[in-house]
């Protein structure tokens, strides 16, 4: 193993177990991968991010063959979401608590609040039931990703996208933050929707602004300047 894959497993293991102090994974449910070399590393099917190391990342190819130990029972979503989407590096799944619970309805976020833009869209969609492990898990989170960073996984969980680690935490953390925030405002009844013209300016802003994706993502905020 190289230093730099060693670095690279080692940042995994570390977004993992910021997985689990950020409230967002419990138990040996969850998964993650990062683009690497002529394939993907991804984490190993079953071990608790705890007790996780970096020799413990499996390094996989597109065909599905794979080197070390036995790779997470999603690997056909992360391959399939990595292949099919250039722009993005990594793909974490977790069965956070709000998010799940708004899943398990197989409810759609609408745009009740602003935020929902940062996934894409006006939406974050949830993708049908299908069993875990499986192709069709795989097909329908790909169609539920359409335009989007992320999705819900009916009765499942939430997947979110990133250029980095940083990034696909982050927007894992969103979308529980959005499923916790809307199943609250359910509480006062249904939500008003904000409309499609004001979304579109929301998500041209944030296109702009490249809102969320780290300081070092391009992107200018047209108001403040930095210092010269
Ligand atoms: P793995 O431990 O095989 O990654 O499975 C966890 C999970 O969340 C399945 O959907
Ligand atoms: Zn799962």
């Amino acid at each position: 193993m190289t230093p730099e894959t060693r670095a690279l497993r080692q940042a995994m293991v570390d977004t993992c177990r910021a997985m689990d102090a950020k409230g967002i994974n419990q138990g040996t449910a969850g998964n993650l991968s990062l683009r690497h070399g002529d394939g993907f590393l991804i984490t190993p099917s079953s071990l608790p991010y705890d007790t996780m190391q970096p020799e413990d990342i499996v390094e996989m190819g597109w065909d599905g063959t794979y080197l070390g130990r036995r790779p997470s029972s999603e690997w056909r979503f992360h391959r399939d979401i990595l292949q099919a989407r250039q722009d993005m590096n990594v793909v974490l799944h977790c069965h956070s608590l709000y998010a799940t619970s708004v899943a398990c309805h197989h409810r759609t976020i609408p745009a009740f609040h602003y935020m929902v833009g940062v996934m894409g869209g006006t939406t974050l969609r949830c993708a049908r039931y299908a069993t875990y492990g499986t192709q069709a898990l795989s097909d329908a989170a790909l169609e539920a990703l359409k335009d989007r960073r992320a999705c819900l996984l009916g009765q499942h969980g939430q997947i979110a996208l990133g250029k980095t680690l940083d990034a696909a935490l982050w927007m894992a953390i969103e979308v529980e933050t959005l499923a916790r925030m809307y199943q609250q405002a359910l509480v006062l009844g249904e939500p008003p929707v904000l409309p499609d013209d004001e979304m579109e300016r929301v998500i041209a802003q944030m296109t702009r602004m490249s809102y969320g994706l780290g300081p070092e993502e391009e992107g200018a905020n047209d108001i403040a300047r930095p210092r010269s």
